[in-house]
């Protein structure tokens, strides 16, 4: 498909919440690292198939439910080619953080033994840590933590190199840095990872978004994501695996369209990925999905790209210059900036940010470790997505002088 020149103006009007007013201001929305707005191409997709193809997906043999299967399936193809992942390497979630569970309570659940070790990085969102941490407390298996330095927000490769050892069995670690937009080598780490045997569990969550994301040439052995972080709504993600893996996996919960046949002696599962899908799924929010990708392919990503890149370093310096802010672990050409006062409550300054109309996330970002590795406890995220415009920096920028003033 060829993409259409970026035009951010253009872009805009796919995305009627945008065209609102937050106490009396034109809405500037800068927490789509939290969830994404979506386009009226996606909103429109959920209208249709309840006003037309709806039905229970694999179920009978009626039209509507072999139309709203077929989409369903065609759905899952879509995501599957996003990933650059193989077709039926990709299992239906509600999200990132079932996902991860699905893969703790099946793959880790199911390999682990007392004195295993589960590396999982500093800079995890809480969804790939407590996970790990549950099924560690069920296994007799280890965290082990993978420091990050608390000024760069970055790992350090040859810290990785000594914490791998023959117990490691999986390395648990995100893409690219909720908090901080630090973008991991993924590649080098499933390389080292693998050298010694063990798996790798990747938080897609905030990358599928901004990088080109190919699971084939990461070696990634597990990638997982949400849908409303690209475009999508909530309550949909998926869990890339691979297929030896998801194979050799048991189910994690029971129910219909998982078996192949059940009988009070025992019951015969279905093959992955249907193994892991137990009960009627979401079938307008998988579609959603993927409607939602082909929007976001139809775009000049790496013309959006730039101009995020190009919007964060306009607020950079714009933050910069302002007196006694501070900002967190700052990575250049990322879409997120994160930031604090000195002696200011971060939730004091995002609530005057709101009173603006300028949308922004204040708190740990659901990243306690990160937060004390930093040794603050909280901080305001301001996230950037390719309908923001240069006039969105400026007013965010104001509105942080002002709320500074005042506090
Ligand atoms: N991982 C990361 C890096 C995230 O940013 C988020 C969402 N904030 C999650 C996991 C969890 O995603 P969800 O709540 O959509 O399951």
């Amino acid at each position: 498909m060829t993409s259409r020149p970026f035009d951010v103006y253009q872009i805009r009007r796919d995305f009627p919440s945008l065209d609102q007013h937050i106490h009396g201001q034109p809405l500037v929305y800068l927490d789509s690292a939290a969830t994404s707005q979506k386009p009226r191409q996606v909103i429109e997709s959920i209208s249709r198939y309840y006003s037309g193809a709806n039905a229970n997906v694999h179920r009978g043999s009626h039209s509507l439910t072999s139309t709203a299967t077929n989409q369903f399936e065609a759905a899952r193809d879509t995501v599957a080619e996003f990933l650059g992942a193989p077709k039926n390497s990709i299992v239906w979630s509600r999200g990132a953080t079932e996902a991860l569970n699905l893969i703790a309570q099946s793959y880790g659940r199911h390999i682990l033994k007392p004195g295993d070790e589960i590396l999982v990085s500093e800079m995890e969102h809480h969804a790939n840590i407590v996970p790990w941490q549950l099924v560690a407390e069920q296994t007799g298996a280890k965290v082990v933590k993978w420091p990050v330095d608390p000024i760069s927000c970055q790992l350090d490769m040859a810290q990785l190199d000594a914490l791998l050892n023959s117990n490691t069995k999986l390395v648990c670690v995100c893409h690219i840095s909720n908090v901080t937009g630090t973008l991991n080598p993924i590649r080098e780490i499933t390389e080292k990872a693998h050298n010694i045997g063990a798996v790798v569990v990747v938080d897609g969550a905030q990358a599928v978004v901004h990088e080109h994301v190919d699971v084939t040439e990461l070696d990634a052995d597990f990638y997982v994501f949400s849908g409303h972080k690209v475009f999508a709504p909530a309550g949909i993600g998926a869990l890339y695996g691979k297929p030896a893996l998801l194979d050799a996996m048991p189910p994690w919960h029971g129910g219909g369209k998982m078996v192949e046949k059940v009988s009070f002696g025992g019951t015969l599962f279905a093959q992955s990925p249907a193994k892991f899908e137990a009960g009627t799924p979401n079938v307008a929010g998988a579609i959603a999905l993927a409607e939602a990708i082909t929007w976001y392919k139809s775009i000049d990503r790496k013309a959006a790209e730039r101009h995020i890149a190009h919007l964060q370093k306009r607020l950079v310096n714009g933050i910069q210059s302002l007196d006694d802010l501070n900002i967190v672990g700052l990575q250049p050409a990322a879409s997120v900036v994160a930031f604090y006062v000195e002696g200011v409550h971060h939730s004091d300054l995002a609530t005057l940010l709101d009173q603006q109309g300028i949308a922004v996330r204040s708190g740990h970002h659901c990243a306690h470790p990160l937060m004390d590795a930093i040794g603050i406890n909280g901080c305001v995220r301001a996230s950037i997505a390719l309908y923001n415009t240069e006039e969105d920096i400026d007013r965010c920028i104001e509105a942080i002088r002002k709320a500074c003033d005042l506090l």
